[in-house]
């Protein structure tokens, strides 16, 4: 469900705008809640909006002979949903599905197309962003494929929590296998294993990080490259 609400504006790539910008964009956008398991786009779909994300968290997933979810990406407060128009197309090629309620900045394509194309701030800040989260997503195919579920189950909590930064969190079993692209099982024995270590705590859907620095060395090296090229995009 989504509803009008007021709150401080989060975003990353709306705080790196100049202050006269980053108000008129924000002046044509309304406030929303996007709620855990609300479906922003399916792929194939025309984007109608775009999401500055505050602390509302979104996941990108490809399906595969459309019923099997994987993920491929992941948006926080650094991000936006609807790449896709930046790079002029107007179709998702992915689901894009609330994973963490929150709020977000939301505005219509038509809006942005136009604020976009005569915004150079905003056209910068947005390739970079593009170009980040096309190395996320090429990362995160070959983690898929190379590394056991314990570390990318480290790697995908500690994303989580940089994003949404509260601690515990709820996430379900079954959302969590979609995530990882794993049976249950898999992701039951892949928690046993982080707890017994006591680097999280998982009950009823409740993950809480009990060691942050230890969970950060089980985790892949995934999790440094993606982080490391947010923070070079972010420097040049
Ligand atoms: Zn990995």
């Amino acid at each position: 469900m989504q509803i009008r609400v007021r709150v401080p504006l989060a975003n990353s790539l709306l705080a790196a705008l100049p202050r006269k910008e980053s108000k008129r964009l924000v002046d044509s956008m309304e406030q929303v809640v996007l709620t855990y398991g609300d479906v922003l786009y399916e792929p194939g779909e025309q984007i109608r909006h775009v999401y500055f994300l505050n602390d509302s968290i979104v996941s990108l997933l490809t399906l595969v002979d459309r019923h099997q979810a994987l993920e491929v990406g992941l948006v926080g407060r650094e991000g936006m949903v609807g790449i896709p128009l930046a790079l002029e197309n107007h179709v998702s090629p992915v689901r894009a599905l609330v994973q963490g309620t929150g709020t977000a900045m939301r505005m219509k394509a038509a809006s942005f197309l136009k604020e976009f194309r005569q915004s150079l701030a905003l056209q910068r800040e947005l390739h970079r962003y593009a170009y980040a989260l096309m190395a996320q997503i090429t990362q995160t195919a070959a983690c898929n494929r190379f590394h056991v579920i314990e570390a990318r189950l480290a790697r995908w909590l500690l994303m989580t929590h940089d994003r949404i930064q509260t601690n515990p969190f709820q996430l379900t079993q079954e959302f969590l296998s979609h995530m990882l692209g794993v049976r249950r099982v898999g992701v039951s024995k892949a928690a046993r294993t982080l707890q017994r270590m006591k680097l999280i705590s998982y009950s009823r859907g409740n993950i809480a990080i009990l060691d942050r620095k230890s969970l950060e060395a089980a985790c892949c090296s995934c999790y440094e490259i993606v982080r490391g090229m947010h923070d070079t995009v972010r420097a040049v």
